[in-house]
């Protein structure tokens, strides 16, 4: 098939949530159409601002992942710009200046994301520039997925029905971007800014064992294929390498959804279809703040529980936030979340219904901690999350079910391996006694050199009493 001509000869890639240069809807059609592509990518300051923490380990990972990213597109004789600056402006400035036909993009959910591109594609607009946006980020976006009746979906199982009965390799097919890249600019190498000229420092991110950037994504996808026919039964605990650690990955981009859809769908066991499962859960819930953006605004999914008024202590919160609540495995989750950016999948759902069930306080409270400390943060995923575990979500756990943190405990970490790691204070407890220690008779504690409400806290509320209160609570909504 002779190569379509180029319609536009100059434009422009806006790299934002894909870091990466294969597979990439934005990059293959700009470089289809285009004679001569620019790259560009904008620390946004808009975003970068309102970091209190100039300790951010997302801001490393994306400078990490950008400097790959530049550097692969100087294999190409290109180079990727990076500016630093309000992305709202800095695009329309920058298009201006290099006399550009049209900008390229790909899809951004979130509320304020979707704010900027409407700005920036006025201010292109003026200038008589195109601006071209694309799904990338999910393997189905908006309408894509709804039911016979036309609407959008509530429910998680019938929306994974409909998704994969809507699933073909059409929409699973990789973007040929090779094919095309001699259409990039040739430009001469440009330094990268550094973390620290943009206000930031260094984290503990290269300690952490989480390669970065497009590298990154694939060795730890590679490392997780080889464990995926056992996900299913791996995946509930916290101390056995049992999930694929690729969040982060997917919510920079640094893999391509397709790629792993397709590599699930391909093995035919259970761990794999569980695991393709949580990818649908992931467009479940892109898809559901795209039909409710009100959620990004702290409103319930199910506006019957605006209703709910959590008595919300802020010293039981601080204890919660700082892994001091007594119990143990509530702590080590959030002990890992300070200390590493990550929390286990299982762990997110007893700390988060710890938080709402037992300390009574509001979810909200919740959510925007995890927002600022999950290297992962993704505003559908969390909302989704934490809608529910407070039972106020679509599909969520009934308001009746109370996870008891201490039989999770035990179901999901019974050695205490888990804990141990996060809480050294409480390694000579043994399997049993790890999971309560407020219940160690005194002659024991003795012996551990062990003082409860010393070296670790006693229980900072007792959990039956709780859940009795929580129960009190929903019930009258
Ligand atoms: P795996 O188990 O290997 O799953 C593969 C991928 O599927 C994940 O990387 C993720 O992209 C997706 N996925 C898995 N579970 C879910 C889910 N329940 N909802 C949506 N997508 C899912 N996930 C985020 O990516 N960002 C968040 O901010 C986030 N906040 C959460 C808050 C709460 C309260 C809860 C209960 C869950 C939250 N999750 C969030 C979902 C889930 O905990 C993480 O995606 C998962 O732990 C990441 O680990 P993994 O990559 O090893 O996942």
């Amino acid at each position: 098939m002779p190569e379509q001509k180029p319609i536009y000869e100059k434009s422009l890639v806006w790299f934002r949530r894909d870091l990466r240069d294969y597979d990439h809807a934005a990059l293959y059609h700009a470089l289809k159409s285009s004679k001569t592509v620019y790259c560009v990518f904008v620390f946004d300051t808009a975003i970068l601002n309102q970091l209190n923490d100039k300790a951010d380990r997302r801001v490393e990972f994306i400078w990490e992942s950008v400097r790959e990213l530049k550097t692969s597109l100087q294999k190409h004789g290109s180079d990727l710009i990076v500016l630093h600056g309000n992305a709202s402006d800095e695009i329309p400035k920058l298009a201006n200046s290099l006399l550009l036909s049209a900008v390229f993009a790909n899809h951004d959910y979130e509320p304020s994301a979707i704010a900027r591109d409407v700005h920036v594609a006025e201010q292109l607009n003026i200038l008589n520039i195109s601006f071209h946006h694309y799904k990338d980020h999910v393997i189905f976006e908006k309408d894509e997925v709804l039911n016979l009746t036309g609407k959008p979906y509530g429910v998680f199982t019938p929306y994974k029905n409909m998704w994969l009965k809507t699933m073909n390799d059409f929409f699973l097919k990789a973007y040929p971007v090779d094919a095309y890249l001699n259409h990039l600019a040739k430009l001469k190498v440009s330094p990268l800014i550094s973390l620290e000229d943009m206000g930031f420092k260094r984290t503990n991110l290269s300690a952490m064992h989480l390669p970065t950037g497009m590298q990154g994504g694939l060795t730890l996808f590679n490392d997780f294929k080889e464990r995926m026919s056992r996900y299913k039964d791996a995946r509930d605990f916290p101390a056995i390498k049992g999930v694929s650690y690729l969040s982060v990955h997917l919510r920079f981009g640094t893999i391509s959804i397709r790629h792993l859809a397709r590599e699930a769908l391909h093995e035919s066991n259970a761990g794999a279809q569980t695991w393709l499962n949580e990818l649908i859960w992931r467009d479940f819930y892109v898809q559901i703040l795209h039909h409710n953006p009100n959620v990004a605004a702290g409103k319930a999914y199910k506006a019957e529980f605006e209703a709910l008024k959590f008595p919300e202590d802020p010293k039981l919160f601080q204890a919660w936030c700082d892994g001091k609540t007594g119990y143990p495995l509530v702590d080590a989750a959030m002990r890992q979340l300070n200390t590493t950016g990550f929390m286990h999948n299982r762990l997110r759902m007893v700390a988060a219904s710890f938080l709402v069930k037992d300390l009574l306080i509001d979810w909200r409270w919740g959510e925007r901690y995890f927002a600022e400390k999950l290297i992962d943060f993704d505003l559908s995923a969390n909302n989704g999350g934490w809608q529910w575990a407070a039972s106020t979500g679509c599909d969520a756990q009934p308001w009746f079910r109370i996870f008891n943190p201490i039989t999770q405990s035990e179901r999901f970490d019974a050695q205490g391996k888990f804990i141990r790691k996060y809480m050294p204070e409480l390694a000579k407890c043994n399997d049993k006694e790890i999971h309560a220690p407020w219940l160690i008779p005194p002659l024991h504690l003795q012996e551990l050199n062990l003082v409860i409400g010393q070296d670790y806290p006693a229980p900072i509320v007792d959990h039956t009493t709780q859940r009795l209160q929580a129960l009190a609570l929903y019930k009258n909504i």
